[in-house]
């Protein structure tokens, strides 16, 4: 059962829900008949989490959620366009949460993909090139810091994404300002499984 009292304490919930996930140790909360009847009224999920649609990224099992527990928008790459901002902008207006989270992982196709083409200078024509478009400036941007490794792009690119969503969002933007609501970068971890976390900004 997820509390939703700060956002740091939904942050620690989320983690230690990931805990579990990783020791195999879950407990599925909120999973059974009587939280879905429950549900039938409407929903209060605690935060918002932008992730990869990887097949290796299910969010909900990841944190060792449930229902109505967490609002997530699943995109190759984590990438964003006006139709996520405006999913994010209905999490934070509309059902209040008080978090989100912008989720990278290990091994990302599409993170993979933009460095191709970054290091190749060949841009693709096709309906994929989008992937390359929204990524390679979080591509760019870790190179110039020295991060060229794989793993650091992706880490960098939850981080800029995070950036550019409150940059973008009013009431994102507003609600990190006031802190009552918190906004975080995290990569996941295939080889173990856990969630780390690239940048927060909890109001603690
Ligand atoms: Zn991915």
């Amino acid at each position: 059962m997820i509390e939703a009292t700060t956002p740091a304490a939904v942050w620690d919930q989320l983690l230690a829900g990931n805990a579990r996930f990783a020791d195999d140790s879950v407990e599925r909360p909120n999973s059974d008949r009587n939280r879905r009847e429950e549900l039938r009224g409407g929903q209060a999920p605690v935060a918002a989490i932008l992730s990869c649609s990887d097949s290796r990224v299910p969010v909900e099992m990841l944190f060792d959620a449930g229902l109505g527990d967490i609002f997530v928008i699943r995109t190759a790459g984590g990438c964003v366009d006006a139709a996520v901002s405006g999913s994010l902008d209905f999490a934070v207006e509309t059902l209040g949460v008080k978090l989100v989270i912008v989720l990278s992982h290990e091994a990302c196709g599409a993170i993979g993909a933009a460095i191709k083409a970054v290091d190749e200078a060949e841009v693709p024509l096709g309906l994929q090139r989008v992937f390359v478009e929204k990524i390679a400036p979080s591509v760019i941007e870790a190179k110039a810091h020295g991060r060229a490794e794989r793993s650091e792009v992706e880490k960098a690119h939850a981080g800029i994404t995070a950036e550019h969503l409150v940059d973008r969002i009013p009431a994102l933007q507003a609600g990190v300002k006031e802190g009552t609501l918190g906004i975080v970068a995290a990569r996941y971890r295939l080889e173990d499984g856990r969630v780390e976390t690239v940048s927060e900004h909890l109001g603690r």
